[in-house]
């Protein structure tokens, strides 16, 4: 499946949960999702009994959208969580979370997943010295990321670190604002994805 192209407020809606996907716009009144918070179209206020294929594939593709990734990437990390040792759900939150493009925007380096993902596309990182420009990047414990010298100068990045304040960084991050660098302190535990998130439907869906 194509990346979504319209409205991304329009999935926010679709998933009845915001996923920030616009930055600062999100946190503000002018949050679509603030003011209409029922799913779009025609039918979109009034929804009959919901099937449990149904539940399942909401809260997959509302996973899916909230990380950014397409159909085929998301069934990938997927198989790759099956195959670690522990919970498969809980193996696939942590490996999502462990993609680079998510690392910067939870570092608070970038104001939307989206921004961070072209951030890194455009080669502004560095992991432990090394110019990274793969999104999907898997990071690991003791990796540092640092925002390159000749990157600094961006305004939208100083803008984001300011941002980040409001949203905080997580628990297995850390991130020093002067060096403009993040530490990966640990692995990411599912109680550090405060997002409403239901991944046994993820994995009972593609049990099918
Ligand atoms: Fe979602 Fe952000 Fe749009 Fe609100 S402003 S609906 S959180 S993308």
């Amino acid at each position: 499946m194509a990346r979504h192209t319209g409205s991304v407020c329009k999935l926010c809606r679709r998933e009845g949960l915001k996923i920030f996907l616009k930055g600062e716009r999100c946190y503000t009144d002018k949050c679509a999702f603030e003011r209409r918070a029922y799913a779009p179209g025609q039918h979109g206020q009034g929804r009959g009994k919901v099937s449990e294929y149904a539940l399942q594939l909401r809260e997959k593709q509302k996973v899916k959208r909230l990380y950014g990734l397409m159909e085929v990437q998301f069934a990938n990390t997927f198989s790759k969580a099956e195959r670690i040792k522990g919970v498969t759900g809980i193996n696939l939150l942590a490996l999502l979370e462990k993609r680079l493009d998510n690392v910067v925007y939870r570092l608070g380096m970038a104001s939307s997943r989206r921004e961070a993902r072209i951030l890194v596309t455009h080669g502004h990182f560095l992991v432990n010295g090394k110019k990274v420009d793969i999104p999907s990047f898997t990071v690991n414990v003791d990796d540092v990321i640092t925002l390159r010298e000749k990157s600094r100068a961006l305004p939208m990045l100083a803008e984001s670190v300011k941002a980040a304040d409001k949203r905080g960084v997580p628990e297995w991050l850390a991130l020093d604002t002067v060096g403009l660098k993040g530490t990966i302190k640990r692995q990411p535990e599912r109680e550090d994805i405060t997002m409403p998130i239901t991944e046994q439907l993820i994995v009972e869906l593609y049990s099918k």
